[in-house]
């Protein structure tokens, strides 16, 4: 039996070439599905874990795809939606690929069950590994999955009673689990105002990132552009003094790659 055409994914779309999702050129896969709802989302129909407009290809599909863009890429880089709800699926993928001298990337909001995930974990290359904030903000931010039009509160930010709080530190301890191991390329914070406190959230990065000052802090000034409530978003755009600001905050604790965009 080929497992690669008997197993499926469901597929949002497939960028052949692309060099913004790691190192070099790659082919970007972006899969059908995340647990959470980040308001500034711009790729909110990626979303919902079932949509008709993604289709059901086979590995097989996405493996041929790799190949023809084969030899201008260095690599494959499966994004989302989140990557890892489909961490099963995509071990005999990364395991075809990376025989081929392809490294395999995953694109991840950080939130993930790091034990169950441990057997893609092992055969991925590198992760562009999102830090998401902190604190009950946050689970306004990203968590309510409620708010399916993806609305900006305009009131102060409740708490969220339904969530558990342990997810608010699962992504800092994935973080700090995968770094030993030589696991991430780059942490990306999409900077926003008034959800948490971005300076708290960078000094607790420092003490993980001071340690290997190989890896990338990129610090994306949120936009409204692509999101469900650009006007809403608009009122928590951070100023670019303020991005400046924190990216020197940053760098005054020791992480020395660093990025504003
Ligand atoms: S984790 Fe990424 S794909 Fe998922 S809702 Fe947040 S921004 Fe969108």
């Amino acid at each position: 039996m080929n497992t690669l055409a008997n197993i499926f994914v469901p597929l949002h779309r497939i960028i052949p070439f692309s060099n913004v999702e790691g190192q070099g050129n790659r082919t970007s896969i972006f899969l059908q599905g995340c647990k959470l709802n980040c308001l500034y989302c711009h790729n909110p129909e990626t979303i919902a874990r079932h949509n008709p407009e993604a289709k059901m290809v086979s590995l097989q599909y996405l493996y041929d795809q790799i190949m023809d863009a084969v030899p201008f890429i260095r690599g494959i880089t499966i994004s989302g939606g989140e990557p890892t709800i489909h961490h099963k699926k995509l071990v005999p993928l990364f395991q075809a690929v990376r025989k081929t001298g392809l490294t395999c990337y995953l694109d991840s909001s950080g939130f993930f069950d790091y034990e169950q995930t441990l057997p893609l974990i092992e055969i991925t290359d590198k992760f562009l590994f999102d830090l998401k904030g902190d604190g009950l903000g946050l689970q306004t931010l990203c968590f309510d999955r409620k708010n399916q039009a993806g609305l900006i509160p305009t009131q102060p930010i409740p708490t969220l009673q339904h969530i558990k709080s342990d997810n608010l530190n699962r992504n800092l301890a994935n973080l700090a689990k995968l770094l030993p191991l030589g696991k991430i390329e780059e942490v990306r914070l999409v900077f926003i105002t008034g959800f948490f406190d971005a300076h708290t959230l960078i000094a607790k990065v420092a003490e993980l990132l001071r340690h290997y000052p190989d890896v990338l802090l990129k610090i994306i000034r949120v936009h409204s552009k692509g999101s469900r409530d650009p006007q809403g978003l608009n009122a928590h755009i951070p100023t670019l003094a303020e991005t400046q600001e924190l990216a020197d905050f940053a760098q005054h604790l020791g992480i020395q790659r660093i990025k504003v965009i």
